[in-house]
């Protein structure tokens, strides 16, 4: 077809609503049916067993009546097979996450599963329990307690733990404790070494980016449906409600280090830099049930998340499962992780954790071989392959990481982005090169042209990479975006991994219409968290540096509330500080407290105002300080992504 008839029928309508499965689609898709084992139903079984009672209901609001969670808009999952657009492999591992409720696992540990995209473990203490994971938003963490209450009783919370540093492990926290009790020491909050800091980092520092990307990660903006979200691999997606943070009263830091908390022993095992900077696993002596935080979870996990974090190690990784496994192997009955269902039965329990452990050791040894080899990232990620002994089971699939992307990640961890050939040294930036690109290609007609013969072999690997020259040339040309979207959908409705479909769609449906509105807020219980050095760097990341040209300023802080003092200083547009000093030489010295600065913060008043009222001292010209904050980007968060 020429390009002048494809536009007469391509009418704004159908090209910006997602289309159907193509004929390649369909055949790639409907072999998965014949390479994997869907007789074995093993998953399905563990995933409803111990069911006490399914959420109250499958819809939970937040205050301001906004959906904070809504698992009533996966009903289309109740179709028994795969539709067309979508892998059937992920379509299993979607209908399994779709089993939500209160689990009795054993006795005494109790889950809430899919309340949100983590789980919540609930042990019975002597007198009251202890929760394992307060999952991301209060509202649901309050359901999940109450869903708890209403068939086991009333319990006192004693305690609770974050296995880890990430957001869906901590950000319910005050929806199941208050925090004067934590304040009082009736509550005790057990975390591993370095959680607060890496809880609070990895939201902030890179925040705006990071959560830009987490759209396309999660698929936040898709509907849901055969053509839309349909999962997140860990779970259904992550709950949209108010996110709060308490610090911990007892940090765990060794190996093999023992709690024993109202009358449940606990052994902890240290996992840094695993699946998160700061994470341990927990086994219970009593119970004989094995915590494993995030370390093995029915899928292939990230080396690296597409949304972007610090790059993992995968070899420690396997280290650490393999050290669970020498720790407890004999005593293990049960396995729990932090997301998805448990495992029953030592040999089913060990055999899981030595292929989880294996996992990562392959991806990370077989892509330094292959590295070794001469071989480079771009080469390696494709070629990468889980063993068959491996990729049979299901828990070794791509639902979350991929092996193609965690190759890519270990080798970005040892060697890093470039590949050696200086060709790739500095080429011109995506539009330029786009630009030269279309003109040797014969210009955008002709691209278009030839992509849609491509296209209709099925080679929308490379439709989407020609046609990203175009649409990279020109972006108001929308018959090159709509190309670029068909492309990109059909890719995700074969792919097995949710993030790698989430991703695609979003793309197809920003290319389509535009790219949404998606505010970022920040929780206020994580700003407040922030170490005054970990504000001075994010002050830091704002800092417009050629706007900062030449310009000197010196700063004195004193902090009276919590006794401490440091020097900022901008020069050569980079801002430093020094802690525990202050400057003779300093444009301006400010007195203040703690508190003034995080209500300034929260944005609940402004410097000026908080001089005005004298809780902000200044010697010296305190202008100085309106001069570098002027320095100062915002950032705003929606940038594009598949277009310039
Ligand atoms: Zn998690």
């Amino acid at each position: 077809m020429k390009a002048e008839e494809y536009r007469q029928t391509d009418t704004i309508e159908n090209s910006h609503a997602p289309k159907d499965a193509e004929p390649t689609t369909m055949q790639l898709n409907a072999a998965v049916l014949k390479e994997l084992n869907f007789a074995n139903r093993e998953d399905f079984e563990d995933a409803q067993r111990g069911l006490i009672a399914p959420p109250a209901s499958a819809v939970i609001k937040g205050a301001d009546g906004h959906d904070v969670w809504n698992l009533q808009t996966y009903d289309f999952l109740k179709r028994k097979d795969a539709p067309a657009t979508v892998n059937p492999s992920l379509w299993r591992q979607a209908q399994i996450n779709m089993n939500a409720g209160l689990f009795k696992v054993v006795e005494r540990v109790y889950q809430v599963r899919g309340l949100d995209l983590s789980n919540m473990t609930i042990i019975e203490s002597d007198s009251g329990v202890i929760i394992i994971d307060p999952l991301i938003s209060t509202e649901v963490a309050r359901a999940a307690l109450d869903l708890y209450y209403q068939y086991r009783g009333k319990r006192r919370v004693i305690a609770v733990i974050y296995t880890h540093s990430h957001i869906d492990h901590f950000g319910g926290v005050k929806g199941v404790i208050d925090e004067a009790d934590v304040k009082t020491g009736k509550v005790k909050i057990l975390a591993p070494e370095r959680f607060m800091e890496a809880a609070v980092s990895e939201n902030v520092t890179a925040g705006t980016a990071m959560s830009r990307r987490a759209h396309y990660w999660y698929g936040v903006m898709l509907p849901r449906g055969e053509r839309g979200q349909v999962d997140a691999g860990l779970g259904k997606a992550s709950s949209m409600g108010t996110i709060t943070l308490i610090a911990p009263t007892d940090v765990i830091t060794k190996t093999g280090e023992k709690r024993s908390i109202d009358g449940v022993e606990m052994v902890f095992q240290m996992a840094p830099d695993t699946e998160a900077p700061a994470e341990m696993t927990i086994f219970f002596p009593k119970f004989k049930v094995f915590d494993s935080a995030e370390l093995a979870c029915h899928t292939l996990h990230n080396v690296l998340t597409l949304r972007g974090a610090q790059v993992r190690d995968a070899s420690k990784w396997a280290f650490y499962l393999n050290e669970a496994i020498a720790m407890h192997g004999d005593q293990i009955e049960v396995l729990i992780a932090q997301h998805h269902w448990p495992r029953w039965g030592r040999d089913r329990s060990i055999k899981f954790l030595k292929d989880q452990r294996d996992m990562y050791k392959y991806v990370h040894d077989q892509t330094l071989r292959l590295a070794n080899e001469g071989y480079t990232m771009a080469e390696i990620g494709p070629m990468l392959k889980l063993p068959t002994t491996l990729a049979r089971h299901w828990y070794a699939r791509d639902y979350y990481g991929t092996a193609n992307h965690n190759a890519k990640a270990v080798y970005q961890k040892y060697l890093g982005w470039y590949d050696m050939n200086p060709a790739n040294l500095n080429p011109l930036p995506p539009e330029e090169s786009a630009k030269n690109y279309v003109r040797y290609m014969g210009g955008a007609k002709a691209v278009i042209a030839q992509a849609r013969e491509d296209f209709k072999k099925g080679e929308y690997r490379w439709v989407a990479q020609a046609i990203n020259q175009v649409v990279f040339a020109d972006p108001n040309n929308q018959e090159a975006r709509n190309l670029q979207a068909d492309a990109l959908e059909q890719l995700g409705y074969q792919a097995e991994g949710s993030t790698w479909r989430n991703n695609y769609l979003t793309a197809a449906y920003e290319l389509r219409n535009g790219v949404p509105a998606t505010p970022t807020t920040a929780s206020p219980d994580v700003l407040t968290a922030l170490t005054i050095p970990m504000f001075f760097d994010f002050m830091g990341v704002r800092l417009n540096g050629p706007k900062a040209d030449g310009m000197v300023i010196v700063l004195n802080w004193d902090f009276t509330d919590v006794g401490e003092k440091y020097v900022l200083n901008l020069e050569n547009s980079a801002l430093t500080y020094m802690p525990n000093q202050q400057a003779p030489n300093a444009d301006a010295t400010f007195t203040l407290t703690r508190a003034a600065l995080d209500a300034i913060t929260l944005e609940r008043t402004t410097f000026e105002k908080e001089i005005a009222a004298g809780n902000i001292k200044i010697q010296g010209n305190g202008k100085k300080f309106g001069e570098l904050t002027s320095l100062l980007d915002d950032f705003k968060g929606g940038f594009n992504i598949v277009t310039p």
